[in-house]
This record gives structure tokens, sequence and C-alpha cells, in this order.
């Protein structure tokens, strides 16, 4: 564990989590048909432990055949099974898989945290409670169709490819399954090539739920396997969360086919603190919205906006709370910032470090020390920014922040949307009347007040311009699996 600077007048001794109840196979398979089989590729690629570059598991790479198996299994429970039940008898299914995620949630946790890098307080208290969270709330809906979308004959698309990134790996399962299997689809799902641990932990469950063979099946691999679902001609509906850029190629690969999508992607989403407000939450809304996570979320707060008036208080008190942040081993349990998903993903941000020295900005990163193996970052902000500078404008996808001022409302409105993408925004201050005036100004799919990154399972959530289209989440969330 990394120790924050002796400037601190308190210090954690490690509260390390057990591994020791942690079962993982040396290889895993597809999950096709309830069964687990070889890919007909033969090819195997290692999900490690970003924390300590330790190998954990061997991990099919499914090619072409394989989806296509996988989606054969899908259309065949579709057609056979999974459409003749009654909305109430998929709920059963639904709730079974919930509480057997519940039971098993610490195992979840902890697999999560070695596999993504997160630490394990977000994994233990955000990412498996919501995730469980989600299929129960979806399982309320699978019997009330009806009822959720009123004289229209709501029916299911058929067989759903389902695309996810390592950012929140068992809890974007859990947004796309659920609400799939609500609304009576059956699904192909793909896991990022560095996260695909916890969904292969609950294609076990599916296995012991019962739910009948082909419902959901869990085909894993880089890019190429991604692709795969995307180009086959019997997949109804595309969901995907994941970069931009491949949300693009995405969108150009099903023009003019039938297929239905909703894209989640990217974000540079803007904290906007007014001098009203009450600072020292606001401090810990910016670090959870900037830092917790290390920044591995799509709707990270990165671009914060102050009022002038208060800008020098909230960055003192900023660069103090920096300094006493924990970064180091995820299983830690006082650990504040994990490990970074990946070598890439850590170059990626040292590249946009480095870039932002280069652009002029000052930069200012915590003193703690950090672990010589593995792959981390200290927590980074940068002042002296300005709208065009790259760092300003790019998804670095890491904790780093760029902090800007303004003024007026209208100067940050506008500067808060000078961005491509529209994912979301958190406002920070005292008078209703001022959240009320922008959120309907600020082109953000959620803009939280007086908070950030707060999720659950009824509230929808998606982009605008850049970050996508479509909602997932909540009503909106069911209505983008039916007819
Ligand atoms: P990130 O930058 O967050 O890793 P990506 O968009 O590269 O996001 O990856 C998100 C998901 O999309 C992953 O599961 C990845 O394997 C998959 N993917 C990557 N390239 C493609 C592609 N061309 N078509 C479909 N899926 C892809």
């Amino acid at each position: 564990m990394a120790k924050p600077t002796d400037t601190l007048e308190w210090n954690y001794s490690p509260s390390l989590e057990s591994t020791n109840h942690i079962r993982l196979k040396q290889q895993y398979g597809l999950f096709i048909n309830n069964e687990w089989v070889a890919p007909s590729s033969k090819k195997y690629f290692s999900s490690t432990n970003p924390a300590t570059e330790e190998v954990l598991a061997e991990i099919a790479w499914a090619n072409e055949a394989d989806v296509d198996n996988a989606v054969k299994a899908a259309r065949k429970a579709y057609e056979t099974v999974w459409s003749k039940l009654s909305g109430a008898e998929r709920g059963k299914y639904i709730y079974r898989i919930a509480r057997m995620m519940q039971e098993r949630a610490r195992e979840f946790a902890v697999i999560e945290s070695m596999d993504c890098g997160k630490p394990i307080r977000e994994s233990r208290d955000v990412d498996v409670p919501l995730a469980c969270n989600h299929f129960f709330y979806y399982a309320g809906w699978a019997d009330k169709l009806a009822y959720a979308m009123p004289h229209k004959k709501p029916e299911a698309l058929g067989v759903a490819g389902q695309i996810i990134p390592w950012n929140f790996p068992l809890l974007m399962a859990a947004w796309k399954i659920a609400p799939a299997l609500a609304a009576g689809n059956t699904v192909v799902l793909k896991p990022a090539e560095t996260t695909s641990l916890t969904a292969l932990k609950l294609a076990e469950i599916i296995k012991d739920s019962g739910l009948p063979p082909g419902v959901v099946n869990i085909v894993t691999g880089h890019g190429d396997t991604g692709a795969a679902i995307v180009n086959h001609p019997d997949i109804d509906k595309i969901a995907f969360t994941g970069s931009t850029n491949v949300g693009k190629i995405i969108q150009r690969a099903i023009a003019g086919t039938n297929k239905k999508s909703t894209l989640e992607l990217g974000g540079k989403s803007a904290n906007i603190i007014f001098d009203d407000a009450p600072i020292d939450q606001a401090v810990e809304g910016i670090v959870n919205g900037i830092f917790f996570n290390q920044g591995h979320v799509c709707c990270a707060g990165s671009r914060l906006f102050v009022q002038e008036n208060v800008a020098d208080l909230v960055i003192k008190k900023l660069k103090a709370r920096m300094e006493s942040l924990y970064v180091g081993n995820p299983l830690d349990k006082n650990t504040d910032i994990g490990a970074i998903n990946s070598k890439e993903q850590l170059e990626t941000i040292e590249k946009y470090i480095r870039l932002g020295k280069e652009e002029g900005a000052a930069i200012y990163q915590s003193a703690c020390e950090i672990p010589s193996k593995g792959y981390f970052c200290r927590p980074t902000l940068f002042t002296e920014v300005s709208q065009s500078h790259r760092i300003t404008q790019e998804e670095i996808f890491g904790p780093v922040l760029t902090i800007q001022t303004f003024r007026t409302i209208d100067e940050v409105i506008q500067k808060a949307n000078n961005t491509p993408f529209g994912l979301a925004a958190g406002v920070w201050t005292d008078k209703g009347s001022r959240i009320f005036n922008l959120t309907t100004k600020l082109k953000a799919g959620v803009v939280w007040a007086n908070t950030y990154n707060k999720f659950d399972p009824t509230s929808p959530f998606g982009g605008y311009k850049e970050s996508g289209f479509g909602r997932e989440g909540g009503l909106h969330g069911l209505g983008a699996y039916l007819k």
C-alpha cells in the first residue's frame, strides 16, 4: 500500500480483503447454450491483474464461427422457449439470478477488483449491489410490459448483441442483460478483453439458475469478436458501451440494416461549482467525480469549472484532499484509487499528462508513492488551461482533472457545452432556480445537482452528441429492447 505523505496527521494500516475463497479456472471457454465450449479458433488470451501484472486466467478468443454458434443458440432459444414464456415466468428467472448474485456478492466484488483494478470499496459498495439491483428492478417489469407501454402492444426485438467496456464489467453486463431478458429478448454478450471474469462468473449463475439454454450466451474476445457480433445478419439489436471511435464504426456497419441500436460512448463532463456552493461537499464531489475509480467512468467530471471568487479556496482544499487519497492495492479497504485497468490505458493517460505540460498548463500531482509493480497513476490536476487545450477537449479516462474559472452563468454554460460530448454534468449551488436553469441549458444526458456519479436502476442514463444515443436504466432502458 502506498502511503500518503507524512504531512498528514493520520495513517491507516493495510486492511486487505481476503482472496482465499476465490476459485478461478485456469482456462475459460465460451458460454453457449449453457455449456462451456472451446473456441473453434483454438485461441486464448490472458486476463491479468493490473495491480500485480499476474495472469489470472486464460480466456477464449471467439471468432466469427463461434459468434455464429452463439447467435444460433440465442435465436433457437428465442423462438422455441423464451418468446413463449409468460412475463411472470421470465421475471422469476431474473429474480433468481439477482438473488444468486447477491449470495455471491463478496466473490464478485473481489474478482472485479482483481481483474479490473478498482478499489474493493467501489466494487463491494457500488458495482455489485447496483448490478444486483438492476436485475431486481427489471425482473419487476417482466410481467408488466403492457402497463409500461400502454396501448402499444410491446413485443421483444429478438436476439440482442451486447458489447461492453472494462470500467464497470459486471454492472455493464447487468445493465445490458436484465432489461433485454425482461423485455423477452435473448442475448449474446461480449465483455471487454481485459475484464471478462465477472461476466464468466455470472455465466455460472445463469447456468445454476436453470435459465433455459441459449437465452444468455457469453462470448469473450477482442474487437474482432465484437465486430463479428455487430456484423452478424441474425442480430436484431446492438447495445454498445465503449469509445466514440468504435461507436462510429458500429453505426457505419449497421447503417442500412434493420438492426436497432443504443450507443453509450465517451464523455468529457463538466462539474460546475458556484460561489454559494457548500465548498467542502463540492470538493468531495469533485474527488468522487474524477479520482475515485481512477477516472475510469464515462461520465467522469473531468472538466471542473469554478466561479472565480472561490477558485483559490476550492483549489487549495482540493489539493489538500488529493494528498489524503490512498493510491495502491485495490484489495485494501483503505484504497481510494486502485490500478489503471491496463498498460495501454496507463500509457494513454501518461501521454495526455505530457501533452498537458507541453500545452503550457500548470500541473499538480499528489505526492503519494505509487507501487513499483502494476499500473498506477497519481491523482493529477491541471490549471491554467484554456478551452482549446487538448486535455480539456479529449477524453482521457484517467484520474486527470482540468480546472477553469468563470464569472457568469452564461459564460459557464457556453464553456461547459463547448465539447463534442454530452454525457453528464454536475452543478453545485445553494440556489434551486439556478440548478433548474442549468439543467435545461447544459447539453448533457444527466445533470447531477449537489452530488455526482449517483446511479439508480430506475433512472435513465445516456448521452447527447458524440456521447451516443438511447437510454439505459428505468423505463427508457426497457423501451430500448421492445418493438
Ligand atoms: P475502450 O476504449 O473503453 O476500451 P472500446 O470501444 O475500444 O473502448 O471497447 C469497448 C468494447 O468494444 C470492448 O468489448 C471491445 O472489445 C469492443 N470492440 C472494440 N472494437 C470493436 C469493433 N470494431 N466492433 C465491435 N466491438 C469492438
